[in-house]
């Protein structure tokens, strides 16, 4: 096994696109979230003490017999529907068999030549607008391995090590991977087009509520194939498949990295050998793993154990209809009833608002406002914490219901927009509520006409110029008069009215309200 990590030769990105095209094709791995396992009663939960999780079926005790998790069954063919996949009337389990501590059966529960749903396609959407079609291949069911940790050595891989753990707690836990068909015409979007499509995927089981599709826990996993051909031919070339790239940022570059490597490769007259490597994050490099060729035997047949699945038409017409909205979709319509601009939901999308917003609205804010209070300073501070506003806002217990009251306080005439700054101050400071935050700082916006009548007139006396200058027409010079009336009433002055008291005992303009 080829432990090296030497940085291998790569060429510039835009020099490899300029000789060759790159096609990918990703499988990616969703761990469902169903309560137990695919064929036991084993618990799922992440995190637990290792091996507490396990069963005669999971471990592979002589005898035992799995029996097929329905809800498993169901959330792999919502995630077909979703996907436009067609779902077979017919199809079966296959052990795949292989011979590796983490999978104690020495064999894995999957699908080969069956799957339960084939031929489907996603649409992703491009940072400059366009849409990509990702034509799905297959998405089957197959059960997770357990986890082996590599002791005493440098690298904790198997390499050096002095012994290894295993953790048969994964083992088992139903997993679906969905296979594309090999992606090409994406040139110089390559990377940009494999990171929309897990990002697309993972919004798509998590608004099916199949799973949580957290890349960092390794719930949703990703295997990156690359291969170039020199533009214009009609073959593809050798591919390598990248395994287990863990976040989004990560296969964007791991794609990246190999169309630089596969090209300098191919352009000093070598062939690329097909096989899988190791995405290492922290330098941003892939390194050798395995020699894999297609012809891997792994010695499929129907699995013997488990009666073939024949899901109903009613069945699956009955699943179909508890599709969510499609989240791309979704969030068109979303921004187009918020009246967001592009950037400024982009901006909402990017900072995981989406949802936030669309609760705060509900709970009476101004989508305006919405965006305001939670993309401001509440953003700033999660980012100070190196944490996102969502979970942010959670542990200082900031709500929608918050965001909803301020902007109330607010459009009732009780704060101007500094006094409201000042509260929200106070609520992320875990001060309680705005109204209380409001009452315990004496915040509250001069409501005495009379006292703002007698500091507009104090401004104006002490001020002969200026106020010369706006009764001769020069509106603009009435900010200096504005500034300071405010400061008269320390700061607890409604601006506008301020602003329009001073219009009209100027100029004879009608005062609002
Ligand atoms: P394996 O089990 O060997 O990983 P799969 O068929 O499950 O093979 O998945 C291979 C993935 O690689 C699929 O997404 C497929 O579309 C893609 N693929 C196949 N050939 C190439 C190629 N030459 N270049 C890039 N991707 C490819
Ligand atoms: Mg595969
Ligand atoms: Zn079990």
């Amino acid at each position: 096994m080829a432990t090296t990590t030497t940085t291998e030769v790569t060429i510039p990105f835009v020099e490899a696109l300029a000789a060759y095209e790159p096609v990918l094709g990703l499988e990616v791995h969703v761990e469902l979230n169903t309560a137990t396992k695919m064929f036991c009663g084993c618990a799922t939960e992440f995190g637990a003490e290792p091996n507490s999780q396990v069963c005669p079926v999971c471990l592979g005790l002589p005898g035992a017999l799995p029996v097929l998790n329905e809800k498993g069954v169901e959330s792999a063919i919502r995630i077909g529907l979703a996907l436009g996949c067609e779902i077979a009337p017919w199809c079966r389990f296959a052990r795949k068999n292989y011979f590796y501590p983490d999978m104690p059966k020495n064999f894995q529960t999957s699908q080969y030549d069956e799957p339960i749903s084939h031929d489907g396609h996603l649409d992703v959407e491009l940072e400059d607008g366009s849409t990509y079609r990702v034509e799905i291949e297959r998405a089957h069911m197959e059960e997770d391995t357990g986890k082996s940790l590599h002791i005493g050595g440098a690298t904790g891989r198997i390499h050096g090590a002095t012994h290894s753990l295993v953790d048969y707690n994964r083992a088992g836990i139903p997993l679906i991977e969905i296979v594309t068909k090999p992606m090409v015409g994406a040139g110089e979007r390559a990377p940009e087009v494999a990171r929309a499509y897990v990002a697309a995927l993972r919004d798509i089981v998590k608004a099916l509520g199949v799973s949580d599709a957290r890349m960092d826990q390794g719930s949703m996993r990703c295997d990156v194939n690359v291969s170039l051909m020199p533009k214009g031919a009609d073959r593809f070339g050798t591919r390598s498949e990248t395994k287990n790239v863990n976040s989004l940022r990560s296969v964007e570059r791991a794609v990246r990295y190999e169309i630089e490597r596969h090209a300098a490769v191919l352009a000093s007259g070598g062939s690329v050998v097909q096989e899988t490597r190791h995405w290492h994050e922290d330098t941003g490099v892939t390194t050798s793993g395995r020699v894999k060729s297609d012809a891997d035997d792994y010695r499929y047949f129907p699995e013997p154990d488990l009666v073939p699945i024949a899901p109903s038409a009613e069945l699956v017409e009955s699943l179909r209809a508890t599709l969510p909205e499609n989240p791309a979709l979704r969030r068109r319509r979303l921004q187009s009833s918020w009246g967001y601009s592009d950037l400024e939901m982009r901006d909402v999308v990017n900072a995981g608002l989406v949802e936030t917003i669309g609760e705060t609205v509900a709970a009476g804010a101004s989508p305006a406002g919405a965006r305001k209070w939670w993309s401001g300073e509440v953003a700033r501070r999660a980012n100070a914490a190196g944490t996102d506003v969502v979970p942010y806002a959670a542990s200082v217990g900031v709500t929608a219901a918050h965001v909803a009251e301020l902007e109330g306080l607010i459009s009732s005439g009780r704060l101007n927009d500094r006094m409201a700054r000042d509260v929200w101050d106070g609520v992320l400071a875990g001060e309680g509520t705005p109204t209380q935050v409001a009452d315990a700082r004496g915040l509250r916006l001069v409501e005495d006409s009379g006292a703002i009548e007698g500091a507009v007139e104090k401004v104006i006396a002490a001020n002969p110029d200026i106020a010369t200058k706006v009764r001769d027409g020069k509106v603009q010079a009435a900010g200096a008069l504005i500034g300071q009336v405010m400061k008269e009433l320390k700061g607890q002055g409604d601006a506008a009215a301020v602003r329009a008291l001073i219009l009209a005992r100027l100029t004879g303009a009608p005062s609002a309200e």
